[in-house]
């Protein structure tokens, strides 16, 4: 099983270029879709879920056609939105319940089964009669997977679920995530690098509408040994420091200025060098895609 994307661009009718030619070859497994807020992940998730169309190129599952034969990629998908809206005066067994009828679910016995499943899968089964207004942040989106994951879709596509959830609803999103199986396409879109990390055996990253780095989280993370280095500095002196280096992140750790640095030999004193980490790998790609801007507008404007 094979999500094959070629050549998509998407222009809203604002002139945001949304998405820009990107392609992308997604295997079976967790495939993790990082990037910042506005990068283009929901126009490409709902792209890919059939419910808006790009303005080029194309994208198959396996020998299918998602722009052309939306009604056999939709039998195959499950799909939780980044705005996921609940009814709230509705149990969460109704509401499951509701959703199974509408994916097709016919035969009453059947669909219990399957209701209560995916009710004790994603642990809700013993909040089943609770309205789903009164659900916290990581019950609405553990009843979001469980609305996904009816009639055993092939594809499965999570935008943003984990944002504002706490740490311990986020371990235990992640742990029904990675059950779900090895043998579906399950695509997670997320700016979150810890998302990808703990959980996806490949990733992209994308900016600006385009694909700036794909590969594997653990092979991305080996390419970059060695040329993370960290060091404190005091918080007046950041801009020197991206002036002279080539700063990937700072960040305040116990009150003081920790910056890690992208270079391929040690940059001087008062450097150590870092354990390089998928946060390394993601926020290298992006300063370096800044880096290329930088440079390409400065020899434009010079040519001015
Ligand atoms: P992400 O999910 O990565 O945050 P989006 O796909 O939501 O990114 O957005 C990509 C860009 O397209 C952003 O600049 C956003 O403002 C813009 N955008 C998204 N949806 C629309 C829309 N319906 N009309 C116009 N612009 C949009």
């Amino acid at each position: 099983m094979e999500l094959r994307i070629q050549n998509l661009s998407k222009q809203y009718s604002n002139g945001v270029q949304a998405l820009n030619n990107i392609t992308l070859t997604i295997p079976a497994g967790m495939f993790g879709l990082l990037g910042p807020n506005g990068a283009g992940k929901s126009t490409l998730m709902r792209t890919l879920a059939t419910l808006q169309d790009a303005d080029s190129g194309t994208a198959h599952l396996d020998a299918i056609d998602i722009k052309t034969h939306k009604d056999e990629v939709r039998r195959m998908l499950g799909y939780l939105p980044q705005d996921f809206g609940l009814y709230p005066k509705v149990s969460a067994y109704d509401l499951l319940d509701h959703f199974a009828i509408l994916k097709g679910l016919d035969n009453r016995k059947q669909r219990k089964e399957v209701v209560e499943g995916l009710l004790h899968q994603t642990n809700l089964f013993n909040v089943k009669t609770k309205h789903v207004g009164g659900f916290s942040g990581g019950m609405r989106q553990r009843f979001g997977i469980a609305q996904a994951l009816l009639g055993n879709p092939k594809l499965i596509i999570v935008d943003e679920p984990t944002a504002g959830l706490d740490p311990e609803e986020r371990v235990r999103f992640h742990n029904l995530l990675s059950d779900i199986g090895s043998e579906k396409i399950v695509i997670l879109s997320t700016h979150i690098v810890e998302d990808v990390a703990d959980l996806c055996n490949h990733m992209a990253v994308i900016n600006q509408g385009s694909v700036i780095l794909t590969g594997q989280p653990l092979q991305l993370i080996d390419q970059i040994q060695g040329k993370i280095w960290k060091r404190f500095i005091e918080k007046s002196e950041l801009a020197t420091y991206q002036s002279q280096y080539q700063v990937i992140s700072s960040r305040l750790t116990s009150g003081r200025t920790l910056i890690h640095v992208y270079a391929d030999n040690h940059p001087g004193d008062g450097f150590t060098q870092a354990q390089g980490n998928l946060e390394d790998v993601y926020f290298s790609a992006m300063a370096t895609l800044l880096a290329q801007q930088t440079a390409t507008s400065t020899s434009s404007a010079r040519a001015a």
